[in-house]
């Protein structure tokens, strides 16, 4: 569970607008549908999803005759709850060996959710090992190193501007050699250049199905939440270039409207898996989408 601040802050925002719109109405009317609507989308919930909410929700008002703001905010919960859910699989997949290989332009908190990915899972009894295959930027890779140091678990690396594939061939070997359940591999995330990017991210998937052909496979692309409409556009982009299995939203303990995963949910068929809510170790969350319509209509 999201600790009440944590929660407060990207929902709650949302949650005190929908209660004022509805306080003190002698009427449930058009008025307050227009008003909703213009909440949703000033909270990041693209047009087309918006429209779909307040369609529904004008329906299920009519026909149940819906008055009390109680009923209202459920009925509210119960349709975001349907739209984000899609009967998908919201969790990382459990079995071993595992590969994941994270995905997502810099600064949007890769590196960071490979640290809390990796925390976790070491704390469910998992071992762990990391790849630095983004070896573009120098940076990534002494940055994944003070994440392992922080987790107690190996990095694999190579030097700068060597060849991604080759870090992800060593790291599958040690990985094997020592038996580890997850090896999560980062990945340089440069979508100017995606001729370059579907290259790479495809010469990894093939040393992956080569060398390690029993292993699970995850590519989990990871987006700021602060962005809004771009993080949707991203999730287009790398879209287009590889099969991406889940979504993880960072940053939604700040600036966040917390509309945009329902925007992404539900225009996209690729599962939002984790959400990210502060820079520490601890601060990732599995995403539950009736807890999170709740947490907006509550
Ligand atoms: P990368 O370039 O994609 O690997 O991004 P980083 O993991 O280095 O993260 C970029 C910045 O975002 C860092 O300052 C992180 O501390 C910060 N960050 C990452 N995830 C979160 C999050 O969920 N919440 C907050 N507040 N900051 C985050």
């Amino acid at each position: 569970m999201l600790s009440e601040g944590k929660k407060r802050s990207f929902l709650g925002k949302l949650s005190r607008k929908i209660g004022d719109a509805l306080m003190g109405r002698a009427a449930v009317d058009e008025d307050f549908l227009e008003e909703l609507e213009e909440i949703l989308i000033t909270s990041d919930i693209g047009m087309e999803t918006t429209m779909k909410i307040v369609d529904i929700l004008r329906d299920e008002i009519r026909s149940n005759k819906l008055s009390d703001p109680e009923d209202i905010k459920q009925s509210l919960s119960q349709i975001i709850t349907r739209l984000i859910d899609k009967d998908a699989d919201h969790t990382l997949c459990k079995d071993i060996p595992l590969v994941i290989l994270m995905i997502g332009i810099n600064g949007g908190g890769k590196t960071t959710s490979i640290g809390k990915i990796a925390y976790k899972l070491k704390n469910e009894g998992k071992t762990v090992m990391l790849a630095a295959a983004d070896t573009f930027r120098a940076a990534a890779a002494e940055q994944l190193c003070i994440w392992g140091d922080r987790v107690g678990i190996n990095v694999v690396k190579h030097g700068e501007g060597s060849d991604p594939s080759a870090v992800i061939y060593d790291a599958i070997q040690s990985a094997k050699a020592k038996n580890i359940d997850v090896l999560i591999c980062d990945t340089a995330g440069r979508l100017q250049n995606k001729k370059n990017l579907m290259d790479e991210l495809n010469k990894m998937n093939k040393v992956i199905g080569r060398e390690f052909p029993e292993a699970a496979r995850e590519n989990l692309l990871v987006l700021d939440a602060t962005t809004g409409k771009n993080a949707v556009s991203q999730v287009k982009e790398f879209g287009d270039v590889t099969d991406i299995t889940g979504i993880i939203l960072t940053k939604l303990d700040g600036t966040a409207k917390g509309g945009i995963v329902i925007t992404i949910a539900d225009e996209f068929d690729m599962p939002v898996k984790f959400i990210g809510v502060g820079e520490g170790l601890e601060d990732l969350k599995e995403f539950d989408p009736a807890e999170f319509a709740e947490g907006i209509t509550y």
